[in-house]
């Protein structure tokens, strides 16, 4: 419980010292727990601690740990891939941002189904900076067409752009991603496209929140650095072709 509590500590001082050499204020930059394979237990620790924005990459995981975490205050993203097959059952567990918007096809049923809910969502889009194909995520050339698309569809509202960072131990790579996100939002800054606002920048994760929070992120999701290691690898979770065990 301890650790659990300390490494929370680490990463906020990681935070502060980022936000302080980036020149840009702590609050602008919100930390969420990305709490895949975390047990309900161990996120009340978390919770309790004042930590209360979490995000799940599976929709069962997110079905199971509502109800184990019915009781708590908590904020819920959903960051992993999602299925349309599954939206119901992403909006009956009161998800407040889709990190992972990536497809009109998605895009369009989701609208559908917020509609009948009398629902509005907010989503960011998520771009595959990275250019590796195991991404989800549309490509960069197609963020701005996908961002216009998305901005007719009443019950969706984007709040900005999502991407995962190439697993580089080089920077300057990684640093590229980011750049590359930064870019796109200020593109479609400067289109000001109704219905589409661009508050938030969800990048960084537990190796490269440094570089992300410099390059302007105002979400970061941390996992491991808090957490400790997953049993699965990353490609459970990231990779398209991976099949669900
Ligand atoms: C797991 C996950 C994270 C956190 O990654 P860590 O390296 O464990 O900090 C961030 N974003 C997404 C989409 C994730 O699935």
């Amino acid at each position: 419980m301890e650790t659990l509590l300390h490494n929370i500590k680490v990463i906020d001082d990681r935070i502060a010292k980022a936000c302080l050499e980036a020149n840009r204020k702590r609050e602008d930059v919100k930390l969420l727990l990305a709490t895949k394979t975390v047990s309900p237990d161990r996120i009340k620790i978390a919770l309790n601690a004042g930590y209360t924005l979490i995000a799940e990459n599976k929709i069962q995981e997110l079905k199971d740990k509502y109800e184990a975490l019915s009781n708590t205050h908590h904020i819920n993203h959903f960051i992993g891939h999602l299925q349309s097959n599954k939206i119901k059952e992403l909006l009956c567990c009161d998800v407040q941002c889709l990190h992972s918007l990536d497809r009109i096809e998605l895009a369009e049923k989701l609208n559908q189904r917020l509609a009948q809910e009398n629902k509005i969502l907010n989503v960011l889009i998520q771009v595959n900076t990275s250019g590796e194909e195991s991404k989800f995520g549309i490509a960069p050339e197609g963020a701005i067409e996908l961002i216009r698309e998305v901005a007719n569809l009443k019950h969706l509202q984007i709040k900005g752009l999502m991407t995962i960072g190439i697993f580089s131990s080089e920077a300057e790579k990684v640093r590229k991603c980011f750049q590359l996100l930064r870019s796109i939002k200020d593109e479609v800054v400067g289109l000001s496209i109704p219905n589409v606002s661009m508050e938030e920048l969800s990048m960084g994760m537990s190796n490269d929140l440094e570089i992300a929070i410099a390059e302007g992120a105002t979400i970061i999701r941390v996992g491991t650095a808090i957490f400790g290691e997953r049993i699965y690898a990353d490609s459970y979770y990231w990779n398209e072709n991976s099949k669900v065990i």
